[in-house]
This record gives C-alpha cells, structure tokens and sequence, in this order.
C-alpha cells in the first residue's frame, strides 16, 4: 500500500480522537501533507463505521486542488474536504489538519464562556494555547465550499487552533501527534472552563441564515453509518450478537483488518 506507514498513522489519529470523545459517531477527519500538492485523508467508504474504527484503507490520497466527490474506487471524501484542502494550501507550516466535534469545546462556546487559561501546571500546553488566543469562527455552517472554509481561515489567523461555533474544531500542527495532542487539550481546557463555571448560560439559537446553509447529508451517513458504528461499538466491547454481522453490514461481516482477533475472543 503506497503510503503504509503515514495512512497507518493518520487511521490511528482518528481512533484515539474517538476513543477519546472527541469525535462521536461517523463526523470528524483527519489529513495529512504528502508532497507539494497531495494529502492523506480520512475518507468513508461503502462500510462506514465510525472513525473508533478507522482503518489505513479508509485513508486515501486526495490532490489539494479536488476532486470534492466520489473516489473512483467507490471512497466518499467528507464533505468538509475544504477544511482541509484550503488549510493546507494556504498554511504552508501546516502538515496536519484535525476536524473534529469535540462536545465541552462546542457547549463552552455555546454558553459564552471564552476559553481563557484558567489552570496551570495541570496542562500546560493547554494553558499555552489559551494564553495565545483561541480564536472563533461564529457561523455554524457545514464547511463544505472553498470560500467557507476560506472564512474560517480568516478568523483562525496564524493560530493553530480555532473553535467553529456550534460545531467543532480545526486544529493545525507539524505532526499527527501535535495535531492530535493539541486537540485534545483544547477540549480539556474546555471541559474544565464548563465545570469551573457556575450554571447560568444561555445558548442562543443558530441564526436562520446558518441553518438554512446547513444541507441534508442523508440517510447513509445520518442514519446507517451511524447504526453501523453502534453496532461495532457493541462488537469490540463484547457486547455483539451473533449473526447481527450476517444481517447489517458491520465490521464483524466485513472482515476489515482489526477485527480478526475480537473474533476469536467471542
Ligand atoms: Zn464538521
């Protein structure tokens, strides 16, 4: 597989953001740099089953100038690929683009409650990142052409990190492991700010305007892929039926690598 190694890594950034919480279900990518004008990037496939279970397959070479649709080899590209097709075009010291939907971060912003370096030596890193600005992109849009993603860019600035109101995040870093790390401690310093914070916010509703933009994804990723994932879920915790896998397409029908060894521990 051309890119073993790098496809490896960037299936493995996927597993640890959802196995953290930080991108439930079947929303969230990740992309990494290879070469002037290509990436690496979290695609779904005919069997999307979460990114818990992202496989380096799932993870295919994109040029940064498109195509935004269907792989030849049947692999949808999210339909966020601008997120990553424009970060990585114009941030030439970006490597690695994370998107994900990390929930504290999205409610802390939701109640009006500014990511601010709160704590010290409990995460450092994390404090760094606030101390330097956190900066929000406020529409609440599905990123989905150049010139949102584009919008975005504008309100992250230099900044390697940056909130999407009422959405998620995109965090930028050299490496997976900065990418991912750096994700991960903006959603602890949210966390912390939500249960610091006496109760009293007020979430305001998303604009009409942005819900408007927002298109319907259908029924394959909103419903089925989603079934797909619980169901995976519920086969790696031990938790599976038999022949569930024989009557809706999982992991345990499929035999995607991974999952031999759950298998045989059933
Ligand atoms: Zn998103």
């Amino acid at each position: 597989m051309e890119f073993g190694e790098e496809r490896r890594l960037v299936a493995l950034a996927c597993r640890v953001l959802a196995h953290a919480g930080l991108a439930e279900d079947v929303l969230g990518h990740v992309s990494l740099r290879i070469g002037a004008d290509r990436m690496l990037v979290r695609c779904r496939g005919p069997q999307e089953s979460g990114l818990l279970f992202t496989t380096p397959e799932d993870v295919r070479p994109v040029p940064l100038d498109g195509p935004y649709d269907r792989l030849p080899d049947g692999y949808a590209v999210p339909a966020e690929l601008p997120i990553h097709t424009e970060t990585l075009r114009r941030r030439p010291e970006a490597t690695v683009v994370v998107h994900a939907h990390p929930p504290a971060l999205v409610a802390a912003d939701l109640a009006r409650l500014p990511l601010r370096p709160i704590f010290g030596a409990y995460n450092i890193p994390a404090m760094r990142l606030a101390l330097e600005g956190i900066p929000v992109y406020e529409r609440g849009v599905l990123i989905r052409t150049t010139d949102l993603a584009g919008d975005m860019l504008a309100a992250m600035g230099d900044r390697p990190v940056c909130a999407l109101r009422g959405h998620g995040v995109t965090v930028t870093g050299a490496t997976v492991a900065q990418a991912v790390v750096r994700t991960l401690n903006v959603e602890a310093l949210a966390r912390m700010t939500l249960q610091a914070s006496r109760p009293g916010g007020a979430p305001r509703s998303l604009p009409d305007e942005d819900v408007a933009e927002l298109p319907d994804l259908g029924a394959e990723l909103n419903e089925e892929s989603i079934w797909r994932y619980r169901l995976a879920r519920l086969e790696a915790s031990g938790l599976g039926l038999p022949g569930s896998g024989a009557s809706t397409p999982g992991p345990s029908g499929t035999g995607r690598s991974g999952y031999g060894r759950l298998e045989e521990t059933r």
